[in-house]
């Protein structure tokens, strides 16, 4: 049933907002309606804010974090041990590892994991930079912090054949106190943290 909206204007709002990710169009109402009791000031710091982010926002050249300048503060901290490499799906895992306070090494933001149901192969994915700042040969441990769900498997096994090469770098995959199917995201700090520290060498089993 197609709902009757008073304006085109409160439509086309609704429909933009009825876009984002787990919003419906009742709740897109909901926030159209929020947005025009609030004063006009409030509507321009939002979206001015959201095209600052689209248009200005960039990204890490080392690791693909997402940064303000060309790199980020953690590959640019001194602090931290840059042959230490966790490897993660997207910018929200980054976070999720720095909140826990246990990891002090870098990471390499992949952009997502391979899943031919959705169309992202290997190439779509920040792999090759991988391999190439293993090659450098400053990298003494990466560590797979994939979720543990098939295409989490998928991922570690493509990397870790890609690194293959390199016999002197240690592979490990953070301990599985993250369940199997849990995406790392969603996990609690503690367990997360606990994980990092208890990472496991990664091992395949070939027939
Ligand atoms: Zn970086």
């Amino acid at each position: 049933m197609n709902q009757r909206y008073p304006s085109v204007l409160l439509e086309n709002a609704v429909n933009e907002l009825a876009t984002l990710p787990g919003v419906g169009r009742r709740t897109a109402l909901r926030l159209a309606l929020y947005m025009l009791r609030r004063d006009e000031g409030y509507a321009e710091r939002f979206t001015s804010a959201l095209l600052a982010l689209r248009k200005e926002v960039k990204y890490c050249r080392v690791c693909h974090n997402i940064c303000d300048n060309e790199m980020c503060g953690i590959c640019a901290d001194p602090r931290r041990d840059q042959s230490i490499v966790c490897v993660i799906e997207n910018i929200k895992e980054v976070m999720a590892i720095e909140n826990t306070g246990q990891f002090h090494g870098v990471y390499h933001v992949l952009g997502g994991i391979i899943s031919p149901i959705d169309g992202i192969g290997p190439n779509d994915l920040e792999i090759d930079s991988l391999v190439e700042r293993v090659a450098k040969g400053e990298v003494k441990e990466v560590i797979l912090a994939l979720s543990t769900t098939m295409e989490g498997d998928t991922t570690n096994f493509f990397i870790y054949r890609k690194l293959s090469p390199y016999q002197e770098v240690a592979i490990s995959q953070i301990a599985r106190g993250i369940s199997i199917g849990d995406e790392i995201e969603y996990a609690d700090e503690v367990t997360l943290g606990r994980s990092i520290i208890n990472r496991t060498r990664f091992t395949i089993n070939e027939e």
